[in-house]
């Protein structure tokens, strides 16, 4: 298997994972001082850009409240459909 095509499938499982895991409706939001919610970027990384971001309603799929779209927290995962 080559480099690159097993990185693909380690990034594709990863974001299964991550998918099913904040898809499951047994899983209750957390607060947003247990993730380290801040309102403002970390190192360029932000909520509108991450998989569990809910821009409709400036939500969260894992957090619960009200985000900013600017805001981040160590749930982050980049959504590579999502524009930065
Ligand atoms: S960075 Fe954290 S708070 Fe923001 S959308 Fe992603 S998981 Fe939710």
């Amino acid at each position: 298997m080559k480099s690159s095509s097993r990185r693909d499938f380690f990034r594709y499982m990863a974001i299964l994972g991550l998918v099913t895991w904040s898809a499951s409706p047994l899983l209750a939001k957390e607060t947003k001082e247990k993730l380290m919610y801040q309102d403002s970027p970390r190192d360029g990384k932000k909520c509108s850009e991450c998989l569990h971001f809910l821009p409709k309603t400036n939500e969260c799929k894992l957090v619960d409240g009200s985000i900013s779209p600017d805001g981040w927290c160590t749930m982050y995962f980049k959504d590579t459909r999502k524009k930065s």
